[in-house]
């Protein structure tokens, strides 16, 4: 008797797990998807019918072939309606680029029981090609320069973003890093303040001394901390001393960014000839060399930040600066001024 009722019980649970696993096959799951590697970070619906996990396979390959190599990321969110005889869904595609968010829209009507797409359309929200966080948005005729920092961070980057935050410009910081311990706060602020952050390597050495595995390393090195702190990849690399060969470049994934207009900043630590110096060569399109950890650069930004803005220029970042003026950024490709 107790055998029966154990085996009614078992059998009442299994109709229900059926009936729950029925009940799922028109649900969208939440699927959670990266690829460190291609720098490719996805939330995407997915459906246990196949439509809609085909489009985005069909989508996504191109990314995942080629690799998504100097820092983008990818992020996928949706909204969707389940009617009747079909399901009305709406892909929200973004690709960022640094600081910069493009935005597509893809539309589709599905009809699920057949496994078929009824319609379908998409549209590039160009609008969006800004900084989609910050609101800002950058005329694209009118003069820009990019401020570098290199060699951060350390106490005095925080009074540099102070600066920066103060005037509502942007700035591009080439991490290096073997100064990132006990400094994480001011990375993780850099990135809320829709700074564009930059690998400087690990400890400062001469590329062209080292071998392949071992650049590799320095690279690598500052990647992951980066990443552990802020959640992206730095999009840009500025070897140190800006010293690079042709073996170098082969062996890097991201673009490599160097200057045209150099500070000097080191050499002189006087806020008033950095300056004088900035104002005194700088042109639309200029990426302009200086180094967040001294004193002096930071007071010599409370002067020519305000005499850029008053001459028309808009401070923004490397990357900003090289999609704006419309400079395609290559792997490998050496980048020094945008005009
Ligand atoms: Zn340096």
């Amino acid at each position: 008797m107790k055998k029966n009722i154990f085996i009614i019980l078992i059998s009442t649970l299994f109709i229900f797990v059926l009936i729950y696993l029925y009940d799922r096959k028109e649900e969208i799951l939440n699927l959670e998807y990266r690829d460190y590697q291609n720098h490719i970070s996805i939330d995407y619906p997915y459906f246990n019918n196949s439509v809609i996990d085909n489009y985005l396979n069909d989508y996504l390959e191109p990314f995942l072939k080629q690799g998504n190599d100097w820092g983008d990321l990818l992020f996928i969110d949706y909204d969707y309606e389940k009617l009747e005889d079909k399901i009305e869904l709406i892909l929200y595609i973004y690709q960022e680029k640094g600081s910069l968010v493009q935005k597509e829209i893809h539309q589709m009507d599905i009809d699920v029981d057949n496994g078929v797409i009824l319609e379908q359309d998409t549209v590039v929200d160009a609008s969006l090609e800004y900084d989609a966080y910050q609101q800002r948005i950058i005329d694209k005729d009118k003069p820009m320069v990019a401020l570098t920092f290199d060699d951060g961070p350390n106490h005095n980057t925080s009074r540099i973003l102070d600066i920066l935050e103060k005037y509502g410009v942007k700035g591009t910081f080439f991490i290096l890093g073997c100064n990132v311990e006990s400094n994480e706060k001011i990375i993780e602020r850099m990135s809320q303040l829709g700074m564009e952050i930059g690998n400087h390597m690990y400890s400062h050495k001469l590329l062209t001394k080292l071998s392949n595995e071992k650049i590799t390393e320095e690279v690598k090195k500052v990647d992951d901390l980066v990443f552990d702190i802020v959640d992206k990849y730095p999009t840009l690399i500025r070897p140190s001393y800006g010293t690079f060969n042709k073996r170098i470049k082969g062996l890097m994934d991201r673009p490599i960014v160097i200057w045209n207009v150099d500070t000097l900043d080191w050499k002189y630590h006087n806020s008033k000839r950095i300056a004088a110096r900035v104002m005194k060569d700088v042109d639309d399109g200029d990426i302009i060399l200086m180094h967040d950890i001294y004193r002096a650069t930071a007071n010599s930004l409370e002067i020519v930040i305000p005499k850029l803005l008053e001459e028309g220029y808009q401070l923004v970042t490397v990357s900003e600066l090289l999609y704006y003026k419309g400079i395609e950024m290559e792997a490998g490709g050496v980048y020094s001024h945008a005009s």
